[in-house]
């Protein structure tokens, strides 16, 4: 058993495993710690503004007029996440019509 230069981002251990894959085709990792409440994670959703839930907030938000700092501080993310992850959706404005 490898183990990787990978820390769980729940309890920071650096005891973490390879764990197959996602259904999405992610690597998922597996916590060794017991300790641990979340023993499977993938690195992808280290950060809070990789999940699409999240991304989808910051889109919502911005259609609703929310600013770049209101929506960072109201999801927990840095405002560079939020104008980041705004800009990988294309044309937001460009294609949605304004009623
Ligand atoms: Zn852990």
């Amino acid at each position: 058993m490898v183990l990787l230069p990978v820390h769980c981002p729940y309890c920071d251990t650096d005891q973490v495993v390879k764990c197959g894959k996602s259904e999405t085709g992610k690597q998922r990792y597996l916590c060794q710690n017991d300790a641990c409440g979340h023993r499977t994670f993938m690195l992808d959703y280290h950060h809070r503004a990789y999940l699409p839930e999240v991304k989808q907030q910051i889109i919502d938000m911005a259609l609703n007029g929310s600013g770049v700092r209101d929506t960072g501080r109201v999801l927990g993310i840095s405002k560079d996440t939020v104008v980041s992850a705004l800009k990988k959706k294309p044309s937001l404005n460009a294609s949605t019509p304004r009623s």
